[in-house]
């Protein structure tokens, strides 16, 4: 059946793919962005169409559309952008949530929030299950993406247990593939753009530090199937591929698949907090949702750098600056 949905941060990398494959399920999408980390760019395609409405404004004022699910994933994401405005960051967070739910309560819709592993800090579990309760650092330079999604995952539940909105919470660990902001900063973007260009691949600390990278598509449809969870499951729940690798085994690959001879160098020290491993423990996506990824960082990577290749990156706004 059609539903009507509101996608916040619909304009973004996750977003814009999840606005597509929600309007070629045949539903109504209203995607509000403000445009802070995207560009129009990436919902251009979809704007004559006419079951897609693009609304541009801010999540920290109050938003109200008649609809029945609600996916909140406004906030900037690549810590070069979070960290650019973090007073902002954490507002968006925490506000933005507030009013997600606030508008979910009175509509009786269902509203899933885009977390992330970053509530799990620098663990000291590997690979992190949901019930592990995070090494996070509460003063550091992280800390207003960190605790913004701490407090907005608080929120969700709260509102749950006293209010009774259908609530999803997400955890989402680290996604790439076509769309990402090629001067985000993250490192998939970092390194793709780098060796298009033949410019060293910029290593911090010796690289050894671990991430695990799933592929969008897997990433959208995992939203998607917990969006279709029974009322009575409500997260947290892990998404994200548990392929681990070490950044420097990821510079290697990402070489290889551009074709290049770039070089991989020790750009900076590790920045503060940066977690030294993460992987996602994954058996409750599994159980619950029947969901695993399917696309393999072989397959992903020469997707992503084919849409690296065919993009003006001009056209992108320059980078935030990093730390
Ligand atoms: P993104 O930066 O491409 O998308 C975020 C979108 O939110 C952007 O379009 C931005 O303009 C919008 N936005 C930011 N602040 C806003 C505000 N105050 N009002 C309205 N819109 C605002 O990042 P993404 O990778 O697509 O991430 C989407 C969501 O998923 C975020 O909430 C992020 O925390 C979460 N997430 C992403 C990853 C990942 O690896 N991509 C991992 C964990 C969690
Ligand atoms: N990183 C790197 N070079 C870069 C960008 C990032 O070595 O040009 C490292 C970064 O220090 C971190 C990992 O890659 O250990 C993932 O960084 P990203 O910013 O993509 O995401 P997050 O740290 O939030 O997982």
């Amino acid at each position: 059946m059609s539903k009507r949905i509101l996608v916040t941060g619909g304009a973004g990398f996750l977003g814009s793919h999840l606005c597509e494959r929600l309007l070629a399920e045949g539903h109504d999408v209203v995607c509000l962005d403000n445009l802070f980390t995207s560009q129009k760019l990436n919902i251009e395609h979809m704007l004559g169409q006419p079951h897609f409405e693009f609304v541009r404004h801010d999540v920290t004022e109050s938003f109200k559309f008649e609809v029945d699910e609600i996916y909140n994933l406004a906030c900037p994401a690549a810590p070069g952008h979070y960290q650019h405005n973090p007073i902002k960051t954490l507002k968006t967070s925490v506000m933005g949530t507030m009013h997600a739910l606030g508008l979910a309560k009175r509509l009786g819709a269902k509203v899933l929030q885009a977390s992330t592993s970053e509530v799990y800090g620098d663990p000291d579990v590997h690979p992190q299950p949901e019930d592990y309760r995070g090494n996070v650092n509460a003063i550091g330079p992280r800390s207003c993406y960190d605790e913004g999604k701490r407090a907005a995952e608080t929120l969700m539940f709260d509102y749950w247990r006293v209010n009774k909105v259908r609530i999803k919470v997400v955890r989402i660990f680290n996604t790439y593939g076509p769309r990402m902001h090629p001067f985000d900063g993250r490192v998939v973007s970092n390194f793709i753009r780098q060796a298009i260009r033949g410019e060293p691949l910029t290593l911090y600390g010796d690289g050894m530090q671990t991430r695990s990278f799933c592929y969008v598509d897997d990433l959208v449809d995992g939203l998607i199937r917990v969006m279709a969870t029974e009322d009575d499951f409500t997260g947290p729940v892990n998404l994200g591929n548990p392929e681990e690798f070490t950044i420097r085994e990821l510079a290697e690959r990402v070489v290889k698949a551009v074709g290049g001879s770039a070089r991989i160098e020790q750009a900076r020290p590790l920045p503060q907090d940066d977690p030294a491993q993460r992987c996602p423990d994954i058996r409750l996506a599994k159980r619950v949702l029947g969901w695993e990824p399917r696309v393999k960082l072989a397959e992903g990577l020469p997707r992503t750098v084919e849409w690296f290749k065919s993009v003006d990156m001009t056209q992108f706004r320059a980078p935030t600056p990093n730390y």
